[in-house]
């Protein structure tokens, strides 16, 4: 079934809840009115049976038998439309009204009258107030019963009734009518953030929800949500340019390839010349299957699937065994290589695999990018809570602008050189992003010509018993 609008929903709420609200004030109203009649009727009762004992009181020392004509041909005439009945203690009437004669009171017990009796009753058609009482005057007991009628009171009761009856609707309609404005209104700009919401798609991410100012949870709603539409198009752009990118990285070997092969392959040569061809071949190769494989790490990690297998470890053996390879190439290249290590474990919760490749990376660059005869020197110390690895190149330096740049992922300072030397500008967006996966960081200080040093700073860890020690990279090979 299909739900309804919000709009709706609230505007029934509020409806019941308005209607509940009526009715108890309408039944409260009226009970409180009608106490306030009966307790006037009461007044008007008590104020007759205060007469009526002023009367008797002047006639204290006559006989009943004088009593009763007294009353018959004076009180009677004075108040011909009363309801009043009086009798002697022991129950014989003294005087009792026209009206009551032709209605009679039924019987009261003396043991209900030790106090003023206030009661209501229908005699004949009509509804009374009535009220019964024991007078006792100079001595003689009379059982006084007053009524008053309340035909007048009941009809204003009624008449309040109907207007309360003639109103709540009216009043519950236009309620209603308000009710469902305001929700309207209120939710209007929803209605206004869905619309814009339903046009927007990877084409035209750049467009945003109508900026509200109206300083409540809508205007939080469209702000965040454009907040998160800000985070979901640079994420979307970032993955456009790095598919770009990726393509056209992709598209230079592969062409070179492509090329080498078709030259080769235009004439007979000697084999001389076909190695020379599938020498460059294979080099191509080599770099695009390298490339590949940076790409798939970058995606994996962007996808949040390569998950690094944390555990500690000493970083020490790491570096050592890091060093001694370097140092061999540094020699090849005519480089002269440094290594300060300290001499105390170096324990960090990590992934051993990808912190190895985090030192490949930087010396891997450091050698890269150091004409000979320049010098490369790692350094690892453990300072309070950090363990610091920095990576000294005398090399050709960063200018200041391209400093924050290089870790962005394609980004090379000259690409045609590092193409040359087999960069593919993604190495630093490899190392930054697991230096931060091990609540790291990475910087780069570095002087244009005099050469750069990269910093690698990870929280360290207490070295415990237990501690597994990287493997070696033959026992790697082996495994
Ligand atoms: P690449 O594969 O091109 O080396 P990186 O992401 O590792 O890619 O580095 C990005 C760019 O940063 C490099 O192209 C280079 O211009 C610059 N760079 C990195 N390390 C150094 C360094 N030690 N000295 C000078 N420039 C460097």
């Amino acid at each position: 079934m299909k739900r309804l609008s919000i709009g709706l929903r609230l505007t029934l709420w509020y409806l019941a809840i308005f209607l509940l609200a009526e009715f108890i004030f309408g039944a409260g109203m009226w009970l409180i009115l009608r106490q306030n009649l009966f307790d006037i009727a009461d007044l008007a009762l008590e104020g007759q049976a205060a007469d009526l004992e002023r009367f008797l009181e002047a006639r204290k020392d006559a006989p009943i038998a004088q009593l009763r004509v007294e009353i018959s041909e004076d009180y009677k005439i004075e108040r011909s439309e009363d309801y009043v009945q009086i009798s002697d203690a022991s129950g014989n009437s003294i005087y009792r009204s026209r009206f009551l004669e032709e209605h009679p009171l039924p019987q009261v017990s003396p043991d209900e009258l030790d106090r003023p009796l206030y009661e209501s009753r229908k005699l004949g058609h009509d509804r009374f107030r009535l009220l019964s009482k024991q007078m006792d005057v100079s001595g003689r007991v009379y059982v006084v019963r007053i009524g008053h009628p309340m035909h007048e009171e009941l009809e204003t009761l009624d008449d309040f009734r109907r207007y309360l009856l003639w109103f709540a609707p009216l009043l519950l309609l236009a309620a209603s009518a308000g009710g469902y404005w305001l929700s309207r209104r209120a939710l209007a700009p929803v209605d206004a953030l869905t619309r814009t919401a339903r046009t927007i798609s990877g084409h035209n991410l750049s467009s945003r929800l109508e900026q509200l100012h109206t300083g409540d949870e809508l205007q939080r709603l469209s702000d965040t949500l454009n907040e998160m539409l800000t985070r979901i198009e640079s994420a979307f752009l970032r993955i456009t340019e790095f598919t770009a990118d990726a393509s056209h990285e992709l598209r230079s070997p592969i062409a070179l390839i492509h090329t080498e092969a078709e030259l080769a392959l235009r004439r007979s040569r000697d084999e001389a010349e076909y190695r020379e061809a599938l020498r460059h071949i294979l080099v191509e190769a080599n770099r695009t299957a390298k490339l590949v494989e940076e790409l798939l790490a970058l995606a994996r990690a962007d996808s949040g699937r390569e998950a690094l297998d944390i555990h500690p470890i000493d970083l020490l053996p790491l570096f050592r065994e890091s060093a001694s390879k370097w140092n061999q190439v540094a020699s090849l290249r005519s480089l002269q290589f440094e290594e300060h290590l300290e001499a105390d474990p170096l324990p960090v919760m990590g992934d051993e695999n990808a912190l190895r490749r985090v030192v490949d990376i930087l010396l891997d660059n450091a050698l890269k990018y150091t004409p000979a005869p320049g010098k490369v020197t790692l350094r690892a110390r453990h300072e309070r809570d950090r363990i610091v690895v920095t990576i000294e190149d005398t090399g050709i330096g960063i200018a200041p602008e391209e400093q924050a740049r290089i870790f962005e992922r394609f980004y090379r300072v000259d690409k045609a050189r590092s193409r040359e030397l087999g960069g593919s500008g993604l190495g630093l967006a490899i190392a930054q992003w697991i230096v931060h996966l091990h609540k790291g960081s990475i910087v780069v200080k570095s002087e244009l010509g005099k050469g750069s040093i990269f910093e690698v700073e990870i929280p360290a860890t207490t070295p415990s018993p237990k501690m597994i020690q990287p493997r070696s990279n033959s026992e790697l090979h082996s495994a």
